[in-house]
């Protein structure tokens, strides 16, 4: 039976665990045949090693999004290996939080470099090997915290301006039929969250609507939509899966 992303080749970064691994692992399952890049080559071999054991295609590739020559690099990679690129995912992130008077240089630099200039950079060395395909498609992974968030001001930042940055593109891109569209993650169970102290992970979950956490899954499902043809008239959006936390503060 035809799936719906059979014939496609999909690109997730960050997709050594956490969401990127749930959204390349759930591109494959509809069909796609996936790049996976990550810094993290031993998480990025294990993950091919499964995903192949399933059926499922993968070419792991080690890149930093943040260098420029390493993310050029692997567009020719993929252009030489898949003749082209249909999706495109801006999945790695990092925080480093801190209030404002705690902000180094360092925390906010590094989180700008990976979330902003990491799907800048992904974006404009895609672009050749995107428009050798038919409506393909970028979407990149936001957060709801772009919409503020204590403790936060260079991750918000970095995610308001990815959202920025989508609705920018799919503007300068519809031209070559490229949609490109945001998801917004709430509080989602990975790594990332996992690492949080308890107590902030307990502030976060008690400001949840639905009361729970998000999960990988979730996140992937949303991706999979924006990458298929159910979402051909669909662009520069930026889909909110948070459990209801966008829509406003909860009365404790
Ligand atoms: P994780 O930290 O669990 O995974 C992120 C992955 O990205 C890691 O494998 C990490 O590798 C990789 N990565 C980080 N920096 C780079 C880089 N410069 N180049 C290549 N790979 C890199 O994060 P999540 O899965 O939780 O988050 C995924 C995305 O979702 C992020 O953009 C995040 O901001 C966003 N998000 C997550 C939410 C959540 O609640 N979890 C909520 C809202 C948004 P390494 O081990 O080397 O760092």
């Amino acid at each position: 039976m035809l799936k719906r992303l059979d014939q496609r080749v999909a690109l997730v970064t960050g997709a050594g665990r956490g969401i990127g691994a749930a959204i390349a692992r759930r591109l494959a399952t509809e069909g796609a045949a996936l790049v996976l890049v990550d810094r993290d080559a031993d998480a990025l071999a294990a993950l091919a090693q499964a995903m192949r054991a399933d059926g499922q295609q993968a070419l792991p590739v080690v890149a930093d999004v943040t260098d420029r020559a390493q993310v050029e690099a692997l567009m020719a990679q993929v252009n030489d290996a898949c003749g082209g690129l249909d999706i495109l995912v801006n999945n790695a992130g990092i925080i480093r939080d801190g209030l404002l008077a705690k902000l180094s240089d360092a925390d906010w630099d590094q989180v700008l470099a990976v979330n902003l200039k990491g799907p800048f950079l992904c974006c404009q060395a895609a672009l050749p090997l995107l428009r050798q395909r038919e409506r393909s498609r970028i979407v990149n992974i936001a957060s709801r915290a772009w919409l503020g968030n204590i403790g936060q001001a260079n991750y918000a930042a970095s995610k308001g301006g990815v959202v920025s940055l989508t609705r920018t593109l799919a503007l300068e891109l519809a031209r070559y039929r490229i949609n490109v569209n945001a998801v917004a993650p709430g509080l989602i169970d990975t790594p990332m969250t996992r690492a949080m102290p308890a107590a902030a992970r307990e502030r976060l979950l008690r400001m949840q609507p639905t009361g729970e956490m998000g999960t990988a899954e979730d996140i992937a499902a949303a991706v999979a939509f924006l990458a298929g043809p159910d979402a051909r008239f669909i662009t520069g959006q930026v889909l909110h899966v948070d459990g209801g936390k966008s829509c406003g503060l909860l009365a404790l």
